[in-house]
């Protein structure tokens, strides 16, 4: 498990089993340092605020789909939160930049800045970052998780080829919090509603994937979302014949856990 505030402070003791990584390397995980500012907020579902950002030399911003950036949010004592964000979209013509918070019913740092957000306002950021990615080889792509994933599963998705057949399967809250997709790519798109359940450990993902018959082909999975469910879900996948490397997970949240990520390869 690696938080951002560990990658961001460097030269910790590594992981069991990873090697230390160099200053150079460090760094260049953690992103290119921009400073950006907030053009508009605004919801687009009761429990998702899009605040959308632009910075001067954005022309040499170029994220590939899925991956995230680092905001860091300035506290009134102390270091800055360092929060992970998926960028949404992002538009090199008008430099506009989307970044879609999840309204998760706690005022923590990610949470507050969303609402707060005002035009004009200034974050600093480290990105684009992350090795999220498509495979081109598969023959089917299956997206699982939740509200925190639908930034990186819906950029992925638009990202798909006409031809790419996609199965996706979101986990959110209530029907009101499902969005719109667009995309060229064949996707099949199943929400799954919590229907007042607290987001969090469950098994409706489980569940839907369990039932879920793999066409034939390889596929490629992006499991993400909270990291007890993308466990489980790896786990399942790797128990009916998914090889690893057909695997991408990673923990975007999990309860009690402050920013960060978690690798999820156990
Ligand atoms: C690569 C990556 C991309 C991500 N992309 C997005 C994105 O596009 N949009 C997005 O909203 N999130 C995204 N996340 C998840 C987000 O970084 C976490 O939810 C983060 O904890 C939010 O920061 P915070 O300040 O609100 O809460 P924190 O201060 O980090 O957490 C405090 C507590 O709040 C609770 N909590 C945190 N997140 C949630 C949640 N989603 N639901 C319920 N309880 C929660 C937990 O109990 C946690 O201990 C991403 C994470 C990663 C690793």
């Amino acid at each position: 498990m690696a938080g951002p505030d560990e990658v961001m402070r460097g030269g910790m003791a590594p992981a069991a089993g990873r090697p230390m990584l160099s200053e150079a390397e460090l760094e260049r995980r953690r992103g290119r340092p921009w400073t950006l500012r907030v053009v508009k907020a605004f919801d687009i579902n009761p429990h998702m605020r899009r605040v959308q950002l632009t910075g001067d030399n954005l022309e040499e911003f170029t994220p590939k789909p899925g991956q995230e950036i680092v905001l860091q949010i300035p506290q009134p004592a102390g270091e800055p939160a360092r929060r992970h964000y998926t960028i949404r979209r992002f538009d090199a013509a008008s430099k506009l930049l989307d970044v879609d918070f999840v309204l998760h019913g706690h005022r923590t740092p990610g949470v507050s800045w969303s609402l707060d957000a005002k035009p004009g306002d200034v974050i600093d950021i480290r990105g684009p970052r992350g090795r999220i990615g498509l495979n081109p080889d598969a023959d089917w792509h299956l997206f699982l998780g939740d509200e925190t994933c639908v930034p990186a599963i819906f950029a992925l998705i638009e990202a798909l080829p006409k031809a790419a057949p996609a199965f996706a399967f979101i986990e959110v809250g209530t029907a009101a919090d499902q969005q719109e997709l667009k995309a060229q790519a064949h996707v099949k798109l199943q929400w799954l509603l919590r229907d007042g359940a607290a987001p969090g450990p469950s098994d409706l993902l489980s569940k839907a994937l369990a039932s879920f018959i793999f066409p034939s082909g390889k596929g490629h999975a992006i499991v993400i979302g909270e990291t007890s469910n993308v466990r489980n879900q790896r786990h399942a996948l790797i128990e009916r014949g998914f090889d690893k490397s057909q695997i991408y997970a990673e923990g975007y949240w999990r309860p009690g856990r402050v920013g960060g990520h978690d690798h999820v390869n156990d």
